[in-house]
This record gives C-alpha cells, structure tokens and sequence, in this order.
C-alpha cells in the first residue's frame, strides 16, 4: 500500500524512510495482521473483575458519550505523568472486563512520552452481531493470538466495535506493539473489521474521533500526529474505506480539528 499521507512533513517523511529500511516484515496479509497483529507486546496488570464477559452496568454503547465530555483543564503541556497514563477514559470499557490475564513485564516496554496515535483495523470479519460478548471473544481472541507471537501482550491499547463501544487493550503505561519501529510514545487503536472490504459504522467512527481527539487533548498530540498504519509502514492496514474516512476526519475542518478546537476551547 502507498503512504497516502494527508499530512506532508518533513518528520513524516523522515519516519516513513525509517520505516521503508524494515518494511518487508510488516508487509503481513490483512487476515493474518487481525490476531497475529499488526506489531509485538506488553503488559498489564488486570484489576480484579467479577463477570468477564457480561455487560458492565451502563454498558456506553448505551450512554451519549460523545463531545459532551469534559477534558482535563491542563493549559500549559503537561509532562505525561504516570498518573495520567493510568487514567482511564470515562467512556472506555476498562480491561478488566474481559480478561484477567496479566500483561507479561518482562517483556513489556514502559510508554514513552506519548507523541503520537496511530490508527487500524483488525483485518477479520465483522462482527455478526454486534453485541458485547462478541467484542469480548475478539478480543481474547486477538490477545492470544498476540501472545502467540510471544508478545507481552495484546499489542493495541484501545479497541473500537462496530457498535461504537470503546475498549480498554494494553494498559497505556506500557509501550503498544502495533507498528513496527514505530512503538515508543505511539498509541494504538484498532477498529474491529476488515475495512479493506468492509465501512465503518457511523457509531465506531464517531467513537473514533471522540477517543483520538480525547487523547490529543490530554497528551498534547498535534493533528499532523495522528496516523494510519499504512502511513508509517508497508501493510494495507487499516484497510482502503477506513484510510478514506482517517483523511477526512483529518482535514483542517474536519471533524477531528473542529472537535479538539472545541474542546479546547471549553477549558
Ligand atoms: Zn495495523
């Protein structure tokens, strides 16, 4: 796949002919790139839930999360703080609800300062039917199969299902795996679907552009920051129809600016 960067810069330049000198490994085929991953892992440490797999109370794909959300009301650049990257937010499903394993820290790299987001998709079916437990079995399923690359752990540190829930993945306190090379300071959402073939619903990419434009705000993650796989190496990922919608979002006015601009300035 081309690196159809919306966003010219020199650093992107420079980081895609980083990217170019290790590219062939990342070349994985789509279906492969779901549970195998698209890069290696990490850990966490699960907090104790009761019902893995059963709907939390005021399950949010239930609840009016969107841009009603307040954002913490640091002014100047924060220093990422390690309290912050324990910080969960509101509208994301902790990972507690559907594992209980341990991120492995032996191999599990500490974040970075967070610098950047990157964007995919998990290359596998959709969905049948869009309810919590499905969500739940990909993601066990997606985190095994991480493991299996003797990862630390699921490589991603949010997920998003078609329904528009948002998940907690690998605790942000570590280091993603999701992009070769590209890991430190990266962020990695992935979107369920193989959006090569399939669209986006309205609801995952309306929770999308809520879960970037949030962490943005609270890591002061410029615009020009925010990436797609593709764009930082050679891998169809994530798919044709979810890069098309990544460039809108992206644009000057599009919906990702004017949501950061708004919540900026309400705080
Ligand atoms: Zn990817």
């Amino acid at each position: 796949m081309d690196n159809q960067s919306p966003l010219s810069s020199t650093t992107r330049r420079n980081i895609l002919q980083l990217g170019a000198k290790a590219g062939s490994m990342i070349a994985v085929s789509g279906i492969l790139a779901g549970l195998s991953g698209c890069k290696s892992g990490s850990k966490r440490n699960g907090r104790s839930a009761n019902m893995i797999g059963q709907p939390i109370p005021g399950d949010p794909v239930h609840v009016n999360h969107p841009p009603s959300m307040p954002f913490p009301t640091n002014s100047s650049r924060p220093q990422v703080a390690a309290a912050r990257l324990t910080e969960l937010p509101h509208f994301v499903i902790p990972r507690t609800a559907w594992t209980h394993g341990k991120t492995k820290v032996s191999l599990a790299d500490p974040m970075q300062q967070i610098s950047r987001i990157t964007v995919h998709h998990d290359a596998i079916s959709p969905l049948p039917s869009g309810q919590y437990a499905d969500s739940v079995r990909r993601l066990v399923a997606i985190r095994r199969g991480h493991l299996g690359n003797h990862w630390a752990d699921i490589g991603y540190h949010y997920a998003i299902d078609p329904a528009g829930r948002a998940w907690q993945a690998r605790p942000l306190i570590y280091q993603g795996a999701h992009v070769k090379d590209n890991n430190p300071g990266n962020i990695g959402i992935v979107m369920f679907g193989n959006y090569e073939q399939a669209t986006p619903t309205a609801k995952a990419l309306d929770t999308l552009n809520t879960l970037i434009a949030h962490e943005m705000r609270r890591f002061n993650v410029p615009l020009s920051r925010v990436y797609t796989h593709q764009e930082l190496r050679s891998t169809a990922c994530p798919g044709r129809n979810l890069q098309a919608q990544m460039i809108q979002l992206r644009r000057p006015n599009g919906a990702l600016a004017m949501l950061v601009n708004q919540y900026t300035a309400s705080t």
